[in-house]
């Protein structure tokens, strides 16, 4: 779609594949958990799928269509990118935390792991509100020594180290509506 996206990492149907096999993975240890608290996935209020905005926001679009679960959504806004940049500033919460956690069974999902800031921050402030579990999915782990101690359960691919966009990733702001992910020539953006 972009001619500035010069490698393609995953296609269409490769993502479309791995996002259903996620979501089988994230539904079977979701549906233990509730029958282990006499719960059935059909119950109310016990799941809470909560997205790292912007960037998941393709991604958890596609999986939780793939989830037969009775769930809800809680956003949390976080940024580490700002503007035209590929290399991150730390993360920075950017809207208030979801409410009511304690007893859910919560699942954070994010486009890519990288330094592990983002989801160490939302990690921690999610279990302040004690949940009853807490899981975290993630498209891309990127192969690099992480700055926070934090690993996720659900992982779609695992990438070398390059800044990769599409699918839900931006590079300042544009391209996350490229259907593939791929990676960028930042030399030849057009200006
Ligand atoms: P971390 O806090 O783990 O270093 O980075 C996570 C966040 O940084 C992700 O939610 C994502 O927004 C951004 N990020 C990390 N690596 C990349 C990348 O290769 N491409 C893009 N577009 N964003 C990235
Ligand atoms: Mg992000």
């Amino acid at each position: 779609m972009f001619q500035e996206i010069q490698r393609t990492l995953f296609t269409r149907e490769q993502i479309a594949e791995r996002v259903k096999g996620m979501a089988a993975d994230i539904a079977r240890d979701i549906q233990a958990d509730l029958e282990k608290d006499g719960h059935s996935v059909l119950d109310m209020d016990k799941v809470i799928i909560i997205p790292v905005m912007t960037g998941a926001m393709i991604f958890v679009a596609d999986l939780i269509r793939e989830l037969p679960l009775r769930l809800s959504l809680g956003l949390v806004a976080v940024s580490s990118y700002p503007g035209a940049s590929v290399r991150s500033k730390g993360a920075l919460l950017a809207s208030e935390m979801p409410k009511d956690l304690a007893g859910k069974h919560i699942i954070v999902l994010d486009d890519i792991l990288d330094s592990g800031q983002t989801l160490a921050m939302v990690r921690d402030l999610i279990l302040k509100q004690n949940p009853a579990t807490l899981r975290m999915g993630v498209m891309l782990d990127k192969q690099v020594k992480r700055v926070a101690d934090i690993s996720a359960d659900y992982v779609g691919f695992e990438i070398p180290d390059e800044f990769v966009v599409g699918y839900g990733l931006d590079y300042d702001g544009y391209y996350r509506n490229h259907p593939e992910i791929g990676v960028l020539d930042t030399d030849s953006l057009p200006s």
